[in-house]
């Protein structure tokens, strides 16, 4: 369990607890359109809502507002169910689609008609548009706004069986046009589409807007404290408006709060244009792991705890602001810190002779599991004649302040000896293919010894003769722009060209029985992941979640 720092919405709901306005009834929702997968700002709302009702003894609902079938899929339906119980959410019994709605939905526009309150208008997408006006000009009234109740009845009931084509009709609710609220001017509430419904089918075709179907649906799922980001907050008084209309028509009239969405650095926020990464083939997927759906963090290897414990790092404020990529790092970082086992890779090998040492021994090395859980115990490895090393552990003319292997300077191979560099053996080209260096039989790493001489430099290593090769992706940021989607280019101008990078790397042996989503630190590298969708038995590929520390463009 994490701390919980209190914030606005947390004060209104204990003042509401105070007044009893809602009888102590907590009950929030999360409401994600099936258009898309979830990305790491719903994260957030997610958090927020499940973590609200399971503070204060309530329930969230996942409610699903499907109301625009020609962009919604149940692919998305799926996917959405299971990054909410990745994060570690539950809604029991209590899922719902707005589609389920879609009759009562109806039968309250009906409602709203016979009270004068709604009609059906009959100009064209582009007229409604024009008599709208703009922030500094009033709109103007329709000339169907004056239509009867029986003519709008009529005409309504016949837009649902059926008889029009898309856009010949829409219903209104009869509102202002004169209002300073753009929302308020009249807004379209109910539209034609001739259109396959992923779960309702060909039964309708006529389909209610956003902003009549989420109050009402808040409103008859009993919401007391229905949360949405800033944008949402113009649109207030038309939650509002229907929802007083349908006063004694519906349980309860649920409290709209706003709160600024999360904007994270080196990120785009919005699935259409995750929708255009995928589909443009930008990425390798909605889980890609570059992405950052939730899909694609989670294959990326962040844990459901590191995200958690980012949503309650980041706060609820109405404040709009960008948050820096590093705290979402970072909390991946403290949590496997903490959790993940410790192992040794070489990513980019050298090939190093030790000269003195015996041609054929296997000498136990010792390394522990976790340098600060001594009850996770030690791994054995192997220290033979030929080792890898990484290659940038080594400097042929070192620059300054270069503490690691060079002609004639002195390292430890880490929980080994300290060794020594001899000679470099270089091949026609000039390349270095292996260096040769003779140890310290008295220094062993856990030996009496092993302080007697203090070096700098302390490298890790891999016996040649024990070493695995597997598959490993070095995974970087996608866009090398920090706001990708406020440059002048389009943001696809700014992805990362070495987002990523795949390689073969030495591993221990035990890193081969890595099971799916198994992570681990590999000294000095980062955290990595067995990776969910490629690994096989004895065959991980692994990918790199996170460095040990930022190095973002160092
Ligand atoms: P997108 O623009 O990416 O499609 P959306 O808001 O249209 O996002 P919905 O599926 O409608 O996506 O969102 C479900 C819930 O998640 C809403 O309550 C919405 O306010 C919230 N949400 C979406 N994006 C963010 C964000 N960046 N930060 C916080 N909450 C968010
Ligand atoms: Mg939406
Ligand atoms: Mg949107």
């Amino acid at each position: 369990t994490l701390p919980t720092s209190t914030h606005f919405i947390r004060n209104i709901i204990d003042e509401d607890n105070r007044t009893g306005k809602w009888g102590g009834r907590v009950e929030t929702r999360f409401p994600p359109e099936p258009n898309g997968y979830l990305h790491i700002g719903h994260a957030k709302s997610i958090c927020l809502n499940f973590g609200l009702a399971r503070d204060y003894g309530g329930t969230c609902h996942l409610r699903f507002d499907d109301t625009n079938p020609e962009k919604e899929a149940q692919e998305y339906v799926n996917a959405i169910c299971d990054s909410v119980r990745w994060l570690g959410f539950d809604w029991g019994s209590h899922i719902y689609y707005a589609s389920d709605y879609f009759e009562k939905l109806y039968e309250f526009a009906e409602y709203l008609i016979k009270k004068g309150k709604a009609y059906v208008d009959s100009l064209s997408a582009e007229e409604i548009r024009e008599f709208r006006g703009t922030l500094n000009q009033p709109g103007k009234n329709s000339p169907y706004r004056d239509r009867t109740v029986e003519e709008n009845l009529d005409l309504f009931r016949r837009m649902r069986a059926g008889e029009f084509p898309d856009g010949a009709h829409v219903l209104r609710a009869k509102i202002d046009m004169t209002s300073p609220n753009i929302n308020m001017r009249d807004p379209v509430i109910y539209r034609i589409r001739h259109i396959h419904h992923q779960r309702t089918g060909d039964q309708w075709c006529i389909y209610p807007m956003y902003d009549y179907t989420h109050c009402i649906s808040d409103a008859l799922e009993r919401i007391t404290h229905s949360l949405c980001t800033l944008e949402f907050e113009d649109h207030r008084p038309l939650y509002d408006w229907v929802l007083d209309q349908l006063e004694g028509q519906v349980p309860c009239h649920p409290q709209q709060i706003e709160f600024a969405r999360l904007n994270l650095t080196f990120c785009v926020m919005s699935k259409r244009k995750l929708i255009e990464l995928v589909e443009g083939r930008f990425v390798d997927g909605w889980d890609d792991p570059r992405m950052n759906t939730l899909a694609g963090v989670r294959r990326r290897g962040f844990t459901p705890e590191s995200i958690r414990l980012f949503a309650e790092r980041i706060g609820i404020s109405k404040a709009g602001s960008w948050i820096d990529m590093t705290i979402l790092e970072d909390c991946l970082r403290e949590d496997l810190n903490e959790h993940a086992l410790r192992r040794i890779a070489v990513l980019k090998p050298l090939k190093l002779v030790i000269d003195n040492f015996p041609e054929d021994l296997e000498e136990e090395c010792y390394a522990p599991n976790h340098p600060q859980k001594p009850e996770w115990g030690k791994r054995v490895l192997p220290l033979t004649k030929t080792v890898y090393i990484e290659r940038d552990d080594f400097m042929e003319v070192p620059s300054k302040g270069y503490f690691r292997l060079s002609p004639g300077a002195e390292v430890r191979l880490r929980y080994a000896y300290i060794i020594k560099c001899v000679s470099v053996v270089k091949n026609d080209q000039g390349e270095i293919e292996e260096i040769h260096c003779t140890y310290d039989p008295e220094t062993k790493s856990g030996t009496a010894g092993a302080d007697t001489r203090k070096v700098k430099g302390n490298i890790h290593w891999l016996s040649t003769k024990h070493a695995q090769s597997v598959e490993v992706r070095i995974y970087d940021r996608l866009f090398n722009h920090p706001y990708p989607d406020t440059g002048d280019k389009d943001f696809k101008a700014y992805l990362n060209p070495h987002s990523k990078q795949m390689t073969t790397a030495h591993v221990e042996p035990s890193l081969l029985e890595a099971e799916a989503e198994q992570r681990f630190q590999f000294e000095r590298h980062g955290y990595f992941v067995a990776d969910r969708v490629e690994t096989q038995p004895g065959k991980p590929v692994f990918n790199r979640a996170v460095t040990l520390r930022d190095t973002w463009g160092k």
